[in-house]
């Protein structure tokens, strides 16, 4: 994989209506986005793959939806007024903006040292003191603008689990261990490059904080470090795209005690020891009591855990899986890329995205679009999938040309409704990776799909 690569996926997302640049038709504006139709499709169809398997599928995980907006002290209270926040580094010369540890760590270029003074990679020029500057986006609610209307916009989800842990306990009914999962937009004031949707000023998370024993932490971390893991492989990301990488104790967060990244070998990436590109994905981390005791104490509520068996109260240690929906998707699209030659030696770019969870699971292809019997048998087969699955129709080009854009999309299957279809009741279903054709019973086509895409 090459950085080419993220060139033609950017290109081939806006030509097909994956991701477009965010608030284009004003010159953009850095580091966001916005996904088109088939961008949302994919995109509802992971967090509907991540939600099944951390809520559906488990008793001891239940959902929820806290808001964006939350008292200022929540986020006193959780750390991040005073440490959510990069080390920024200026040049007084050409102005640049660097975040301190990747300047140290040559991620800009070279730095030379001018008696001791580390100088701008780019020009040369001198550079300032390294000052904190803190990534949450702040606003004001009401008409007055000072500081006893001052809020924050969520850098993370998870103090909207925190601040919620006691209120859910007592509805769900959950005994300890249990978890509490929630999906939802997080904002971060990034300064450093973005890289296409890999980092972002707003984007979703998908995170699930498991309360525990405090003495089972341990073996609950390394259970869902195992469990998230597995969860990338069904997804369809391949083995040797992903990794685990334990933290190493001096990058280890202010609140956690051990963290596991899973990481992707995202192409623009920083090269790890292996001389692979690697890059965050989802990090799995031992936040120990921290949130729930600063709670505890800024709030004055007691948000201790009683214990019916022993008849203790204590307060749990929470592992947390957080993941990031946009980098996720990413991950799929580059995954997926593929390039290769057709029967007529021309390239063909095709998506091989998990049939789950391409956004379009069928295309239905009228052979010709000016013989009514034709048409009305493919609006037939058009209707009745439509109920159950995303489908698209087109009618527009030639068979050939239709196929190359299913392939771009996406869609797994093509079915091409043609002149005997009237008589056989059958039409050809094309297969993306293969390219193979085979004829298919009208009548049974949602059964195979519906087997297929189980
Ligand atoms: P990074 O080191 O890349 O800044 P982080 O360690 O600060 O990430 P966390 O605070 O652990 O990230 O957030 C959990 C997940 O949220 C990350 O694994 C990532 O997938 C996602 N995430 C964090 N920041 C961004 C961002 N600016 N844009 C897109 N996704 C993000």
């Amino acid at each position: 994989m090459d950085n080419q690569l993220m060139d033609k996926l950017v290109s081939l997302c806006k030509r097909r209506g994956y991701v477009f640049p965010g608030s284009e038709i004003y010159g953009g504006l850095a580091n966001t986005w916005d996904f088109g139709p088939l961008g949302v499709e994919l995109k509802n169809n992971i967090k509907k793959f991540w939600w099944q398997t951390m809520v559906w599928q488990r008793d001891d995980v239940v959902g929820l939806d806290s808001s964006i907006i939350m008292n200022p002290k929540v986020w006193e209270a959780s750390g991040h007024v005073s440490n959510f926040s990069d080390p920024l580094i200026d040049c007084k010369n050409c102005k640049s903006r660097f975040r301190a540890d990747e300047l140290m760590a040559g991620k800009y270029g070279d730095i030379s040292m001018k008696d001791g003074k580390t100088s701008c990679p780019l020009c040369g020029g001198e550079l300032t003191e390294s000052r904190k500057f803190n990534m949450m986006f702040k606003t004001f609610v009401g008409p007055m603008e000072d500081s006893s209307s001052l809020i924050y916009l969520r850098p993370e989800t998870a103090q909207g689990i925190f601040n919620n842990f006691k209120q859910v306990l007592n509805v769900s009914r959950k005994k300890i261990p249990f978890g509490i999962a929630q999906i939802g937009k997080a904002f971060r004031n990034e300064i450093t490059p973005g890289n296409f949707i890999f980092r972002t000023l707003e984007f979703e998370q998908m995170e699930m904080e498991f309360f525990v024993k405090p003495d089972s932490d341990r073996r609950w971390y390394n259970y869902w470090v195992s469990e998230r893991f597995d969860w990338y492989l069904k997804l369809g990301l391949k083995k040797e795209n992903i990794r685990k990488r334990p933290h190493e104790k001096n990058e280890l967060a202010h609140y956690a005690k051990a963290c596991t990244d899973i990481e992707y070998s995202f192409p623009f990436a920083s090269l790890g020891e292996d001389g692979r590109p690697w890059g965050e994905l989802e990090g799995i981390a031992n936040r120990t009591d921290y949130d729930l005791s600063n709670h505890m104490e800024h709030s004055g509520k007691d948000l201790n855990y009683f214990d019916e068996i022993n008849k203790a109260s204590f307060l749990p240690y929470v592992i947390e899986p957080s993941a990031g929906m946009d980098r996720m998707t990413l991950a799929v699209l580059i995954d997926a890329y593929h390039e290769e030659k057709d029967e007529n030696g021309e390239i063909r770019i095709v998506l091989k995205i998990n049939p789950k969870i391409a956004p379009i699971k069928v295309a239905i292809l009228p052979l010709v679009k000016n013989k009514e019997n034709i048409v009305k048998l493919s609006q037939k087969l058009y209707q009745s999938l439509r109920s159950e699955f995303m489908v698209d129709y087109d009618e527009i080009g030639s068979i050939g040309r239709r196929y190359r854009r299913q392939d771009e999309a996406g869609t797994p299957y093509c079915l091409t409704v043609d002149f005997d279809s009237l008589e056989d009741k059958a039409v050809t279903l094309r297969d993306r990776d293969t390219m193979k054709q085979e004829r298919i019973n009208i009548s049974e086509i949602n059964d195979w799909l519906r087997d297929k895409l189980k």
